[in-house]
């Protein structure tokens, strides 16, 4: 959906770059080969997201095997597809096919098993998969899930040529897909052309990065290269943040609003105390789970 940006989100001070990542390259699920960008160390940092994988492959051996049947219980799962085609189904009835541009959102709440099957042979099969948490409160809550094509994600363009994707929150008055109120997320896929700079307001309590997928970008004075996450300053005199392009670059610009609230992670169950992690193996074991 194509939309006119109602306003020009102007900013007067550009948050910092604190620290650049790059990630650890890992396998997860039946041997799919993937990088982990935001690791379980830096999960008090950058509350309320837990992780970021970020695979990208035209070898079939590194993404055949898919993620067969898994659980997950205590946060929501946000999967970006940008190249190839990949099948979910879930213990709640949930099935989609996720393709080109695609995002599947899935609220884990109290409970799924799932699996994540790729639907090609050969390829490029490229995306990316989020962890956001949930609050306490939430986190028995029934399972959700969505399926947007990239028809369906709001987008716009800047008068600098920037193409927004707003698959969270809300940047130049355009609405996300998805808006959550305890953690506010912002998500964003931007393609900046050659010489471009993309401005988006962020509280300052919030919590933020940028990863750069393609190319490089600059952000107040620090090079950003590609397959980087710039981990920004929560700098109480920054309102926002500028990103600035020589060349073409795409990035993911992530915030939101941490909850401060322990954090338990065990494999696939985020909770708040140990007790709950063994109830959640618990309930695993005897089918109590999803
Ligand atoms: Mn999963």
């Amino acid at each position: 959906m194509i939309h006119t940006p109602s306003r020009n989100e102007q900013i007067t001070r550009s948050r910092s770059v604190e620290r650049q990542v790059t990630g650890n390259v890992t396998t997860d699920g039946a041997g799919v080969k993937l990088t982990r960008v935001l690791t379980q160390s830096l999960q008090r940092r950058l509350d309320p997201f837990l992780m970021l994988d970020a695979f990208g492959s035209d070898q079939p051996d590194d993404y055949l095997g898919g993620f067969p049947d898994h659980p997950h219980r205590g946060f929501e799962t946000i999967t970006y597809m940008i190249a190839g085609r990949m099948r979910h189904r879930d213990s709640a009835g949930h099935e989609g096919l996720l393709e080109n541009g695609g995002v599947q959102w899935m609220t884990a709440g109290r409970g799924v098993i799932h699996s994540e099957i790729p639907q090609q042979e050969e390829g490029v099969m490229e995306g990316f998969q989020l962890w956001l948490n949930l609050p306490a409160r939430d986190k028995m809550i029934a399972p959700w899930y969505r399926d947007f094509t990239a028809a369906d994600l709001p987008g716009f363009t800047t008068g600098a040529g920037v193409t927004v994707t707003v698959i969270a929150g809300e940047s130049h008055g355009v609405t996300g897909a998805v808006t959550r109120e305890a953690t506010a997320p912002l998500y964003l896929d931007l393609h900046l052309p050659a010489g471009a700079r993309f401005t988006q307001l962020l509280p300052a309590g919030h919590n933020a990065f940028a990863y750069v997928y393609r190319g490089e970008v600059s952000i107040a004075g620090s090079l950003i290269p590609a397959q980087c996450m710039a981990i920004l300053a929560n700098d109480a005199s920054a309102d926002g943040v500028a990103i600035d392009t020589l060349g073409e670059a795409n990035v993911l610009l992530i915030a939101g609003r941490p909850l401060n609230e322990p954090i338990a992670h065990y494999g696939p169950f985020v909770m708040n105390t140990n007790q709950e992690i063994y109830q959640a193996l618990n309930d695993l074991r005897n089918g109590r789970l999803a």
